[in-house]
């Protein structure tokens, strides 16, 4: 923390003191207090971390405390200077809301906007993220919930790991049918790191499109995406596919075994020779929780037990996904709705370029080919590239 009361209720601000360490070695004499709870705080000014306020028991205060990094507390400051120079009628550092029992990292009031900014540099468990969420929205604040950076797992240049916590932090662009967002801020880089145009390849796994944006050039009206960025190039993309081909499949999930099952059963090849047509990104595909290649390979399947010129409904490919308990539905209750037949559908229109089908009306296809399925790598790996690039 890094706000307090003194003895006589007058609020301390440890980022405003002006003579150092004169002027706390003064303050180490007195009390001060927490303003949530009132308890007595210790004043923690060594020479390691920046002088920050903790509770001498940290059990006894109103509001949970998480253990404060530097990087918490530098960023804390950082975004509060970068708020408070914008023109608000209003930036608070630490405001406790006693009616929600909320106190934001940085509040702040643009005149139309009532913004809670949570820089969360630690896991908190997702029931605890949702009651926040809600008592803010319940106080008509807006909650902007900012990750801590340094927790962002880059695998590639824009491909990252995202937990399901980090996955609390993803928003919908402009667009409710574009991939979603994730707004991540480094205090050490003083920069915002925009991971969009998230799409996942497996669970945790998404291909992005990053930026970083220093603190300086950038305000709070640009931290929102205003038009979805469309990839250049899908190489990432195309990356994981061959990744998947390449490497042994040694630690297989249930719903994994399950589908090498159904494919030796049914078309004799093994996981790492399903057909290019089970890897195409789908800007709402994030609706499952599921490796794209699995949902993707149900309905190629279904497509599959069909004859040449059948026609069938979005709805029938939608129910083969919805019946399947091997498919699991990602945590999209912090997003607006999209429904399950928004990534099928997507999928379809997709597969329309393929040759596999042909759209017969705007809910209906037609089946005008047989799927390949090949054992031959080479060749698989040559059409990847082909199906994808044409994206
Ligand atoms: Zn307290």
């Amino acid at each position: 923390m890094l706000i307090a009361r003194d003895a006589d209720g007058r609020l301390i601000n440890l980022t405003s003191i002006r003579n150092g360490h004169s002027d706390l070695h003064r303050m180490r004499g007195k009390t001060h207090y927490c303003p949530v709870c009132e308890h007595p705080l210790d004043l923690k000014a060594g020479s390691i971390k920046i002088p920050h306020f903790a509770h001498q028991k940290l059990k006894s205060c109103l509001i949970d405390h998480e253990p404060e990094s530097d990087y918490h507390l530098n960023g804390k400051i950082q975004l509060y200077e970068w708020l408070k120079s914008q023109n608000m009628v209003q930036t608070e550092m630490e405001r406790y809301f006693p009616e929600i029992m909320q106190r934001p990292d940085v509040y702040a009031d643009t005149g139309q906007r009532k913004i809670a900014v949570e820089f969360q540099c630690s896991a908190i468990p997702a029931a605890q993220f949702y009651k926040r969420t809600s008592q803010y929205k319940q106080a008509n604040i807006e909650p902007l919930w900012i990750l801590g950076a340094k927790n962002a797992v880059r695998l590639s240049s824009s491909t990252f790991r995202i937990s399901p916590f980090q996955w609390l932090f993803a928003k919908q662009g402009p667009d409710i049918l574009g991939p979603p967002y994730l707004l991540s801020y480094c205090s050490s880089l003083q920069a915002f790191l925009l991971i969009e145009h998230l799409i996942p390849f497996s669970k945790q796994v998404f291909t992005s499109i990053p930026s970083v944006r220093p603190i300086r050039h950038i305000s709070l009206h640009d931290v929102t995406p205003q038009a979805a960025p469309s990839p250049k190039n899908w190489t990432q993309w195309l990356n994981l596919i061959k990744m998947h081909r390449l490497k042994p499949h040694i630690h297989l999930s249930e719903e994994l075994k399950t589908l090498q099952q159904t494919l030796y059963e049914k078309k004799q090849i093994p996981l790492s020779c399903l057909p290019s047509e089970a890897f195409i990104p789908v800007a709402t595909g994030y609706l499952f929780h599921t490796a794209v290649y699995v949902w993707q390979t149900k309905i190629l399947l279904f497509i599959d037990s069909l004859s040449v010129r059948s026609v069938f409904h979005l709805q029938d490919a939608g129910n083969e996904i919805k019946r399947d308990r091997q498919i699991v539905r990602r945590d999209i209750s912090h997003l607006k709705h999209v429904s399950i037949g928004a990534p099928v559908r997507a999928y379809l229109e997709a597969l329309t370029q393929t040759g596999l089908i042909a759209k017969e009306t705007t809910y209906s296809y037609r089946k005008t080919a047989e799927l390949n399925w090949t054992q031959n790598q080479e060749e698989l790996l040559k059409r990847d590239n082909e199906l994808i690039n044409k994206r």
